[in-house]
């Protein structure tokens, strides 16, 4: 099975191939445990319900906690809460109704969290069709031990639902006896409940193996003298029974059910091909099972003349010419025999698709163990270090291969590996998108700038893990590789960042099971970087050390068969809730990756040389047309532009002359459009700013415009960029960039400290398919301008929600009905014609529901999302402006005299000139530092640069202004010179984006969490 076919599955299960197990195998250990324990007669087993038969409530609320944002183990907690006389308790004695139950349960998690938590959707996943279901694996248990003549009990701490039944989604036929907590009135731990359940068995406890999953009610059955066996994972279980009683508990051949209709094979033409092919003369019955995986290619179980044997055929119907190519299992599992790695054992492969419609191949089935729990339950430590190490030697061996003495040379393309599955997974992906997964979007843009250098060609696997590999029974040794499906040959790296997938995720993660959460020194199973380690030891390899891009890489191509399942189940084909749960995976692993891309950032960032301003750099500030941009459309990012793998080990760049070429031309162009056009522009520019025209756009900025990076465009820009719908960013980006529209952004609010962004006031309400916006805003920013065509709103759209998620943005156009403009609002007495800062009212805004960035509740973290490339413009602006201050300061002190000599021969002068240059150095170097660590990790990892350029710059820049004011004397306070207005916006900007406090505040917290 691929990995691919493993997210198939409607349930979002994996899909396990325990078919390679032998069951005869599995009567071997079971035979020797039964001899060891000395071999007594039971004549009962009595089943626990939740964690035994069918999944935990623990297990449930794990998944549901992930779902919800909830924080982890919340649910079992307050479950425990109060013990025997909590509401859980309560509950199962029937003391308390369902509904009683959620008020009080939904009150203590409330409490515990200090906001509300939606208990009412746990217990309804808890008792949903799709999670209550009894566990195959002891469905078959159960059939086999009544088919001995034993009986079978249930007895269970249970509840009744709010229809008075109780909750019991068993077969009722599969047992004698079933004995809950909410008939009798009393729970387990109580001796009674269990001698009332052996009564009704007319049982004597020893007679009886009892399974729970609950230490405390084991530790009671076993001091009445039942036998016990504690359920962490069901198949370990039934193992362990199968050793006590003695016989097998399984029917047939795990996991393999009958074949279904469409999928028949002519058995007879089957019969003959594989008599003449094993060259057997009399045959019994051929006995012919399908397996549950394979979906991609139909997998079958044989049993003729004493061989067990698997088929893999092509599935029926047109395919694809490069898909379901069963031809490269057959031919790399052959090859790869005679290389010495275990894989089963290819018999033939027939492309006669007159034998069975299809071509196929035939394979020894394979005995052994799957291990299908990463955490290996059951196992000893050591064992465990060994199945891992085992792991790592097989995957060592595969990448050992000489590709030319097995005449694999021409498998796959040599090179380019990782750039050819950025590429397929990224057309993956928005092939399948629905919506903007911000961490999606920045990983598309992240991958291919951050493009290792692969470093050796070799086979590699494409899915694997843990539970590709068949173990010997006893020995930690591998006897075959599985699932050849996705192998190629590429950079051996990704198949190792592959397999340690499951250290990340959780173990309640409902597609693949993780270790994340188990204490892994305890379980004897090495970390990741450990796993890393040694594989490039026993590879004789240096560390390496830019694995976080591979495990970044590995999560995002999850993430992007994540996003197919969920949009095939958007076409109906599962319920509504799948559907959505499966969308929040997508988002989970999506962030899950990228962590990984802002460790490697980090990583990068920490080794970064810093250059010499003589040696070359191939740093870039904007990046062109992206290959990406899957409308062809005009992108803007921060990131810079890169050849892969030299931009993201390029140097910081801290002056002109490093710039590459391309960008140092850019820069002198610059340069000089400023001094020639721009500098001599101002006083015209000054007059129009104080005639009656001033509202409306100067004609000369118009004509100079060429760098369109005015706030708060260029916030906005990015903020469509990162969160904008196709249909949204083609209404508004593309105007934006083009510099044909602009924008403001309205978030101050008179009437609450705006500072804190939670305590936006402003409501946002739905209206059949419209939003309806009433609210009071100042302090916005060129909403007066007559070309601003787009106001980004932020509101509230829920009061009840958590804090941070009560808000919502909204792109509203200028041109609705009901955005009446008060005033424009002055900057001591500067009116900033003709953008202006207004004061403004939505009364009854109606704006389609279409025009909502991301979802409600996401208005927060977009507002986050936007204020770091914002604020770094504004802190470029002001060294913009604390260099032509000190320029015109220089020049002023040069050509004026006081008491008899020219003032720049003042030492107070001096010490002035001096001490701005320092500042201005010292705020350069820390924004630039900002503005690299953003394009290597990203604005989120660069938080705390980010805070600290805004508490730098303007003061920074206010410093530096006022000390060439004063130098200018009374002159530097008038319009005639440029000064007043810096002076003033630099003022402004210890508020704008925040004031310097909060900015503080952040420095200090970040401090506090993250250094010593
Ligand atoms: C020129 C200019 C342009 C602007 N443009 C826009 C715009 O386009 N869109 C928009 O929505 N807003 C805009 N603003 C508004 C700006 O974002 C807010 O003024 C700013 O967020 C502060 O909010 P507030 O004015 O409500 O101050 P308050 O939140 O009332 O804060 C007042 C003071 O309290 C103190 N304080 C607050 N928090 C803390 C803390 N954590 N620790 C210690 N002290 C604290 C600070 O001294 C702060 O100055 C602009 C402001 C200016 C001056």
């Amino acid at each position: 099975m691929c990995v691919r076919s493993c997210f198939q599955s409607p349930r979002l299960q994996w899909v396990w191939r325990t078919a390679f197990l032998k069951h005869t195998q599995r009567r071997h250990q079971g035979s020797h445990r039964w001899t060891h324990l000395g071999g007594s007669t039971y004549r009962a087993v009595i089943f626990d319900m939740g964690g035994v038969l069918i999944p935990s409530p623990g297990r449930v609320a794990a998944e549901w906690e992930v779902q919800n944002r909830i924080p982890s183990g919340t649910i079992l907690k307050a479950l425990m809460e109060g013990g025997e006389n909590g509401p859980w308790m309560r509950f199962m004695r029937a003391e308390i109704t369902a509904e009683g139950f959620l008020r009080e349960f939904g009150r203590l998690c409330s409490e515990m969290l200090k906001t509300s938590v939606p208990v009412d959707s746990f217990f309804s996943l808890l008792t949903s069709e799709r999670v209550a279901k009894q566990f195959p694996v002891m469905t078959e248990a159960i059939t086999q031990i009544r088919a001995k003549g034993l009986q079978t009990a249930v007895l269970s701490n249970n509840f009744y639902l709010p229809n008075q039944k109780s909750f019991l989604p068993l077969d009722r036929k599969q047992f004698d006896v079933i004995v809950e907590s909410c008939m009798e009135g009393i729970c387990k731990p109580d001796p009674r409940i269990y001698k009332l359940c052996l009564e009704q068995l007319g049982l004597q406890p020893s007679e009886s193996i009892f399974l729970d999953d609950l230490g405390t009610n084991l530790k009671e059955a076993a001091r009445l003298g039942i036998h016990t066996i504690k359920v962490n994972d069901p198949e370990t279980a039934v193992k362990e029974l199968e050793a006590l009683l003695g016989f097998t508990l399984r029917v047939g051949v795990p996991n393999t059910r009958p074949v279904k209709k469409t999928m028949e094979i002519p058995k007879d033409s089957l019969q003959k091909y594989l008599k003449d092919l094993l060259g057997i003369q009399t045959t019994g019955p051929l006995e012919l099972l399908q397996f549950d995986h394979g979906q991609s290619n139909p997998t079958y179980y044989i049993r003729l003349a004493n061989r067990d044997l698997v088929l893999r055929k092509k599935p029926p119907g047109t395919l694809l010419p490069s898909a379901h190519a069963i031809e490269r299992e057959f031919r790399i599992m052959k090859a790869l025999a005679n290389a010495g790695v275990p894989v089963p054992n290819v018999l033939d492969l027939c492309e006669d698709s007159s034998v069975i419609g299809t071509p196929f191949y035939v394979m020894e089935y394979c005995p052994g163990l799957i291990y299908k729990d990463p955490s290996l339950p059951g196992l000893e430590p050591s064992h465990r270090r060994a199945i891992y190490t085992a792991m790592n030697t097989v995957l060592c061996k595969i990448h050992s291969v000489d590709l030319q003495a097995v005449g694999l040379e021409d498998y796959g393309k040599q090179g380019d590996y990782i750039p050819r599955q950025v590429r397929t997974w990224v057309k993956q992906y928005r092939a399948s998108e629905t919506s903007t997964i911000p961490a999606m979007e920045r990983l598309i843009e992240w991958l291919p700038l951050h493009l290792p250098r692969q470093q050796r060609t070799t086979v590699v696997h494409g899915d694997f893990r843990l539970d590709n590999l068949v173990f010997h029974p006893e020995e930690p040794e591998v006897l075959a590789v599985l699932d050849w499906e996705l192998s190629t040959l590429g950079d051996p790296l990704a198949d190792v960042a592959y397999s340690c997938l499951a250290h990340y995720l959780p173990s309640s993660f409902p597609v693949l099971r993780g270790i994340n959460d188990c204490d892994l020194t305890q379980l004897g199973i090495p970390a990741a970087e450990e796993y890393f380690r040694m594989y490039c030891l026993q590879m004789g390899l240096p560390p390496t050390e830019n694995w976080n891009f591979y495990m970044a890489f590995s999560f995002f191509r999850v993430a992007a068969i994540l996003q197919g399942v969920y949009k095939r189940s958007l076409t109906g084909q599962a319920s509504s809730t799948y559907a959505e749960q499966t969308g929040k995976l997508t988002e989970f692993v999506s962030n899950l990756a990228w962590d990984f891309a802002v460790k490697e950032g980090f990583r990068v960032f920490k080794e970064m040389p810093f250059t010499n301003p003589l040696t070359r750099s191939y740093h870039t500030w904007a990046r062109p047309q992206s290959q990406w941009c899957p409308t062809g459309s005009r992108s803007y990012s921060s990131v810079p532009e890169a050849s892969p793998a030299h931009t993201s080990r390029g140097g910081l760049v801290i002056s002109p002359e490093s710039l590459s070429p391309p960008v140092r031309e850019l820069y002198h162009r610059l340069k000089h459009f400023m001094e020639q056009r721009v500098y001599p522009a101002e006083p015209e520019l000054q007059s129009h700013q104080a005639s009656a025209a001033r509202w409306s756009p100067s004609p000369l900025i118009e004509d100079l415009k060429v760098c369109n990076c005015s706030a708060p465009d260029t916030g906005n820009m990015e903020l469509l960029v990162r969160y904008g719908t196709e249909a949204q960013k083609a209404r508004w980006l593309i105007p934006l960039l083009e510099g044909k529209a602009r924008s403001c952004f309205a978030m101050t609010e008179p009437q609450v400290a705006s500072s804190d962004a939670t305590n936006i006031e402003a409501s946002i309400r739905e209206e059949d398919s419209f939003y309806v916006i009433n609210g009071h805003k100042w302090w916005i920013t060129g909403i007066l301008d007559p070309r601003c065509q787009l106001c980004v709103f932020m509101g509230k759209t829920d009061p009840h929600a958590p804090r941070h998620r009560q808000q919502s943005v909204l792109l509203v156009p200028m041109d609705t009905p009901g955005i009446k403009i008060i005033r424009p609002l002055t900057v001591y007495g500067l009116e900033d014609a003709p953008g202006g800062h207004g004061e403004v009212r939505f009364e009854h805004v109606r704006v389609p529901k279409e025009n909502m960035v991301l979802g409600p509740g996401r208005g927060f973290e977009i507002a986050q999302g936007r204020l770091g490339p914002g604020r770094i413009h504004h802190c470029m602006r002001l060294i913009g402006f604390s260099e032509r201050a000190l320029a015109l300061m220089k020049a002023r002190v040069k050509s004026r005299l006081a008491f008899g000599k020219p003032l720049v021969e003042q030492g107070t002068v001096l010490a002035d000139i001096a001490q701005s240059r320092v500042e201005i150095e010292q705020a350069r170097l820390l924004v630039l530092r900002a503005a690299h660590l953003m394009d290597l990790a990203g604005n989120k990892a660069a938080a705390l640069d980010i805070a600290m350029i805004k508490m730098v710059a303007p003061s920074m820049a206010s410093r530096v202004i006022d000390r060439a004011i004063q130098a200018f004397g009374a002159a530097g306070l008038s319009s005639d010179y440029p000064l007043a207005q810096f002076f003033t916006w630099a003022r402004a900007l210890r508020f704008a984006d925040g004031p310097d406090e909060v900015h503080r505040a952040t420095v200090a917290k970040l401090e506090l969490k993250h250094r010593i």
